[in-house]
């Protein structure tokens, strides 16, 4: 328990943009729909796999996907995840209120951070008290830049206000 690692995505091996640079594993299924996705991938460190060491991670990244196990143009093992570059990390829980949109902490947001200070009060109190997106199951929220601008202020069933999930 106390040396959990998770696997944090580094980029795609081949250089092009990758939209799980910088999260961290959640799920990965080898064998699983190639259409829909084999891995997901979260901003959120408390939801990722935890392995139970670096070793752990990295066969799990290794898994060549049974179904088809030969890559047609080289003949090398199919291993869908080495697409990706990865990293291990130690798991550290996450405490602070985080957006699940941007990745950003409150902590890394001013927004958040400048009235917290000048009320003299905790940032992750000053978000479970005042923003509105906060889910305190789980910490989530989605700052205002991501709620306006890449979510389009969405809202809740029966005009209830939206909550991250
Ligand atoms: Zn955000």
């Amino acid at each position: 328990m106390a040396d959990e690692v998770v696997m944090k995505c580094i980029g795609f091996a081949a250089g092009h943009e990758c939209p799980a640079l910088g999260q961290y594993l959640k799920s990965y299924d080898p064998d699983g729909d190639a259409l829909t996705g084999l891995s997901v991938w979260t901003w959120d460190v408390n939801e990722a796999i935890h392995f139970a060491d670096a070793g752990a991670a990295f066969a799990c990244w290794n898994q060549v996907r049974k179904s088809d196990p030969v890559r047609l143009y080289d003949g090398k093992p199919n291993k869908p995840l080495t697409a990706m570059s990865i990293t291990v990390e130690k798991f550290l829980p996450r405490t602070m209120p985080l957006c699940i949109v941007c990745g950003k902490l409150a902590s890394e947001l001013e927004e958040y951070t400048q009235v917290a200070k000048e009320e003299g009060i905790e940032v992750a109190d000053y978000v479970a008290r005042e923003e509105g997106t906060f889910n305190s199951s789980n910490g989530h929220f989605a700052c205002t830049d991501c709620y306006l601008f890449k979510l389009g202020s969405p809202v809740g069933g029966s005009r209830r206000r939206w909550i991250a999930p």
